[in-house]
């Protein structure tokens, strides 16, 4: 394509998903012509945000919404929002959290790389229970009776993954919450579809839900949904927002910011950082309308077929191809490497396929026992024609 041509940058075929670091899901047109419209007009961001938050309480069932600079920064504004509410000496003060309440209990097996989102924003995590089953030591995981007994008068939340096998449940885990008036955060970034999902965790008693915009949603890359209580939501804008302006005359949305329930306008917040773009917001939001409309489910009926003709050019004794189609959303492709009567390992092959131009970006999941696996939801029919043959080149 000319626009990456121009600063010396060869495209690629992305059939890791969604993943950042190959450039996350291709946007449909729809979304690239409503950020272009956007970028035409401005507006007020906290009016903008306003809108937002009814659209994503309209969808969620949850009070209030916002739209975050991916699911990562969603974390990180939630986690800030619990620590310092409406304070504006401690939303001034973060990340330092000396002198008030910053720890958040999370079951071991739910850390994961992106739990630094928690940290960053002055969150101390206190690590409960194990999985005994995963270190071949014993019978159980993590139990909700785990959290109960870890809380201190330092507690002030629950970190939550969510995953298709999170364990103790989540509702376990807000009836312990509730009991002792905790907020939970969940971090439900890939959990979209199912489109219930928008809804499920926010009817389970999460406090707050952060899911990725830039991933099945095929919104910018660089977005996220937060949703859920109303206090929280408007002290994530109050730290996100941009605060340079007179007490006198800041005019937030009411149902956004409750101006009369604060002493003044506090200064840029730890989340100014992770500011969101006016066309990320309209881009973020017109995708949320088409995935929820099930505009997306024709893509998942394509990209079946881009599978099945890759797996009828590609068959053959070295090659057992599966493909994983699941009731909503994108089906998988994987292709088993017989290392034997190739001559080739799966990983080499993965490396031969980045190679070139276009490079083809497999996932990487499954490369260790053998396995290429596929997703196809940039695929279309150009690019199904060229990484078949450049799969059966290298093969
Ligand atoms: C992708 C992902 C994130 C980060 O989401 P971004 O929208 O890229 O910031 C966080 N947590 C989990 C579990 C994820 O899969």
């Amino acid at each position: 394509m000319a626009i990456y041509d121009n600063f010396g940058v060869r495209t690629i075929i992305n059939v890791s998903g969604a993943s950042t670091r190959v450039g996350g899901a291709l946007m449909p047109e729809e979304v690239v012509d409503s950020m272009r419209e956007a970028a035409r007009e401005s507006v007020s961001m906290a009016e903008l945000q306003a809108a937002a938050s009814r659209y994503i309480s309209n969808v969620t069932g949850a009070e209030a919404g916002y739209v975050t600079s991916g699911a990562s920064a969603g974390l990180t504004l939630a986690t800030a929002s619990i620590i310092a509410g409406c304070d504006l000496s401690k939303i001034d003060k973060l990340p330092q959290t000396q002198g008030f309440k910053n720890e958040f209990i999370i079951s071991r097996e739910h850390r994961n790389g992106y739990d630094h989102a928690a940290r960053l924003a002055g969150a101390t995590l206190v690590e409960v229970g194990m999985n005994e089953i995963v270190a071949n030591a014993g019978v159980r995981r993590t139990e909700p009776w785990e959290y109960e007994v870890a809380i201190t008068d330092s507690t002030v939340g629950i970190y939550y993954s969510q995953g298709p096998d999170s364990h103790p449940c989540l509702t376990d885990v807000v009836k312990v919450a509730q009991k002792f008036k905790l907020p939970v955060i969940v971090d439900a970034a890939g959990e979209l579809p199912p489109k219930a999902n928008l809804r499920r965790f926010i009817e389970m008693g999460a406090d707050l839900v952060a899911f990725s915009g830039g991933k099945a949603l095929l919104g910018p890359q660089s977005t996220g949904i937060l949703c859920g209580k109303k206090h929280l939501i408007t002290s994530v804008a109050l730290q996100n927002l941009d605060m340079d302006e007179f007490f006198d005359i800041w005019d937030p949305p009411n149902d956004l910011i409750p101006k009369d329930t604060l002493p003044g306008i506090p200064r840029h917040g730890i989340g100014r950082g992770f500011k969101v773009s006016k066309e990320n917001v309209v881009g973020l939001l017109t995708a949320l309308r088409l995935f929820v409309e099930d505009n997306y489910e024709s893509n998942y009926i394509d990209q079946t077929n881009y599978l099945k003709s890759i797996v009828s050019a590609i068959s053959s004794k070295a090659l057992e191809t599966r493909i994983f189609a699941p009731e909503e959303g994108s089906p998988i492709l994987t292709i088993r490497v017989n290392e034997e009567v190739l001559q080739k390992s799966a990983f080499e092959i993965s490396r031969q396929l980045k190679n070139g131009n276009p490079g083809v970006f497999v996932q990487e999941v499954g490369l260790g026992e053998g396995i290429i696996t596929i997703h196809p939801m940039n695929l279309n029919e150009d690019r199904t024609r060229i990484l078949t043959k450049k799969l059966l080149s290298i093969i």
